[in-house]
């Protein structure tokens, strides 16, 4: 899977739509400080389903949204849409053959949240399933920031598992056990439940 394009509007400081093409593997962003440079990796990891405003140096998750400059007005409504090659059909579940993917965020002032991927709108864990075990997603190693190379060297043996395994695409099927094994323990408790409501009738 390979990020093709982004398209942002509303976002941070990126108020006009804005379409950023990535035609090669390789790319450069460059600019002034301020500009807006980090605001683009910000965009990636919030469509991929960022839910902590820290992570995306704001306080609140209405800070994504273009808050308004000396020559704008604040916007009520942000989005980004990130379009990937998928050719290599390393996308899960339904989305394998599919040869182009494209996952929306939006939000809105009032709170208003939405996801969509190819156009129909979904859940956030829709999203988190999809990237889970392609090395993509909001805090994967695909995004090496300031600072996380010596987090990575320092990082405890757990932690750099955790990295190998979504090399490996591992996490996947990891993330499937938890949630099995989550039903199995509900439903045990349905069943307690049960045997003791039928131990008071009987
Ligand atoms: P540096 O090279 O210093 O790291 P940068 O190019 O990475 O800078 P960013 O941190 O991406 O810059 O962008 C910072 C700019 O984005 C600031 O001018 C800030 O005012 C603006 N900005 C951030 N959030 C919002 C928002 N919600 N509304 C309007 N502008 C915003």
């Amino acid at each position: 899977m390979r990020l093709t394009a982004i398209k942002l509007s509303g976002f941070k400081s990126f108020v006009e739509p804005t379409t950023v093409k990535f035609p090669s593997n390789l790319m450069g962003i460059v600019g002034p400080n301020g500009c807006g440079k980090s605001n683009i990796i910000d965009a990636v990891r919030w469509v991929m389903g960022e839910s902590s405003a820290r992570q995306l140096r704001g306080e609140s998750m209405s800070d994504v949204i273009f808050a308004g400059s000396s020559a704008r007005k604040p916007v009520s409504t942000a989005t980004v849409e990130l379009v990937f090659d998928n050719a290599d059909g390393r996308a899960g579940g339904e989305y394998a053959s599919y040869n182009e993917i494209s996952v929306k965020r939006q939000v809105s002032r009032d709170g208003q949240s939405a996801y969509f991927l190819n156009g129909t709108r979904c859940r956030r864990k829709d999203i988190t399933d999809l990237f889970l075990g392609t090395g993509l997603g909001p805090r994967s190693y695909a995004i090496i920031e300031q600072g996380m190379i010596s987090q990575i060297v320092e990082a405890r043996p757990e932690e750099l598992r955790g990295f190998l395994e979504e090399a490996a695409g591992i996490s996947r099927y990891k993330e499937r056990r938890r949630e099995t094994e989550n039903r199995i323990r509900h439903t045990r408790e349905n069943l307690e439940r049960l045997r003791d409501l039928r131990e008071e009738v009987s």
